[in-house]
């Protein structure tokens, strides 16, 4: 057996909310003007209240709505597959798993956390959702979040990617979406994640009918995307696999690894790592401070590892880990010294996808590589010592959009 299914009942009716199992409670995002705690009438304007409640909530599990259940259901649960070949390979004696989120309709984790935000703007009566994109994953997951909900989506896309990728816009525009470069003032910048954010948020406040949605980040995001790390806590049970020894996962703002790793919190034995580009070393290098969002300094302040919101991120391939800041909740854990975290070049990411792919046949996103590169790393030490490990990595989603990359790389053209 080299691959664990779960049937379509088994798909976890509640999401892991780790807020209230900290020892230490969070510190409040400020307002951007006043630097005192906001308030869930501060975030009203961009958000449903069924977003803001859960971005604070205290209760360990909230329930997953039927309506996102069925939803989720078109691609959950996603399979556990344990990398044989690639263990073969390495010659490890480590066992190495990856839960399969590149089966989503946009083909990365993404929609799980989409799909429950546009449900809750549409019970709350919102018609339309804006947002940002760097790659276009998650301007494609919120897309096809809206069409299920018949729902109007414009997508800030930062324009370096809108310009050289233009294949997600294309799937944003069959779901029925729009797409846009950002930023939308000034045509001759490259823009970033976060000058994208500015101007999604500035759509969403000035208009009654729209809110803002974030595709990673908050802390309602990360919940969003514990279905990852509950499905693989099953899965790896059904392997009869105990507890993995590490969790591993790629880090841009924390959401895919948040989703592997938050279920395995409570469990110290097991490892939880981050891994990001040294390009933009957030974790590794950064401060641990408030911070704004975004370029423009509409957001609230939140208290994370960063670069600093002016940062502009070399426009390396991996554009979903272009990230000024990380999650809170990454950050905390970091902090905290529950979290580790680690940061490759370009060239040791790709290295990795390329003996992945051609072990396990399946072509990574350059995200999901970075995780890659951490887990083949963590096999090699482990045949050093002889150990059989147990690790576990979210393969968080497929390279077939991003094959210029591998074309760079393959021709030598890709700059560390
Ligand atoms: C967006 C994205 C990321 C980075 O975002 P996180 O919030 O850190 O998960 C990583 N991998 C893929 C495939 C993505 O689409």
């Amino acid at each position: 057996m080299t691959r664990w299914t779960l049937p379509p009942d088994r798909i976890p009716s509640a999401w892991y909310n780790v807020l209230p199992r900290f020892e230490t409670p969070m510190d409040p995002p400020l307002h951007p003007g006043t630097r005192q705690p906001i308030g869930p009438d501060d975030l009203a304007p961009l958000f449903p209240m069924g977003l803001i409640l859960q971005e604070v909530s205290s209760d360990p599990w909230i329930d997953i709505p039927g309506d996102v259940l069925d939803i989720l259901r078109l691609w959950r649960p996603t399979p556990l597959v344990r990398a044989v070949r690639l263990e073969q390979a390495l010659g490890t004696p480590a066992r190495i798993y990856f839960k399969d989120e590149s089966v989503s309709p946009a083909g990365s984790h993404k929609p799980n956390t989409a799909v429950p935000q546009a449900y809750y703007n549409k019970v709350e009566g919102i018609t339309r959702l804006t947002t940002e994109t760097g790659a276009g994953q998650w301007g494609t997951a919120l897309s096809f979040a809206c069409a299920q909900f018949d729902m109007d989506c414009l997508v800030y896309m930062v324009r370096t990617s809108f310009e050289s990728k233009p294949y997600r816009k294309i799937m944003m525009q069959t779901w029925g979406a729009q797409c846009v470069p950002s930023p939308v003032d000034d045509p001759s910048h490259p823009g970033s994640l976060g000058s994208a954010i500015t101007d999604a948020v500035r759509d969403a406040v000035g208009r009654d009918d729209t809110h803002y949605a974030l595709g990673s980040v908050l802390n309602h995001v990360l919940l969003h995307q514990t279905v990852i790390g509950l499905e693989a806590r099953e899965q790896l049970e059904l392997a009869g696999e105990r507890l993995p020894d590490v969790v591993i996962a790629p880090c841009g703002g924390g959401s895919n690894l948040g989703g592997v790793a938050l279920p395995f919190y409570e469990d110290p034995s097991v490892r939880l790592v981050a891994v990001e580009p040294s390009s933009c070393p957030t974790l590794t290098e950064g401060r641990f401070e408030y911070d704004f969002g975004d370029t423009g300094g509409m957001t609230p302040l939140l208290p994370m590892y960063t670069l600093g919101h002016d940062f502009i991120p070399p426009t390396i391939h991996a554009g979903g880990l272009r990230y000024h800041g990380d999650a809170p909740i990454v950050s905390k854990l970091v902090h905290d010294g529950r979290m580790e975290a680690v940061a490759y070049p370009q060239g040791k990411v790709f290295e990795a996808a390329l003996l992945f792919a051609r072990a396990e046949g399946k072509i990574p996103a350059p995200e999901a590589a970075h995780g890659i590169r951490a887990a083949i790393d963590e096999a090699l030490a482990a045949k050093e010592t002889g150990e059989e490990k147990v690790i576990l990595f979210n393969y968080c989603g497929h390279g077939h959009l991003d094959l210029q990359a591998y074309d760079d790389y393959l021709s030598g053209r890709l700059m560390d």
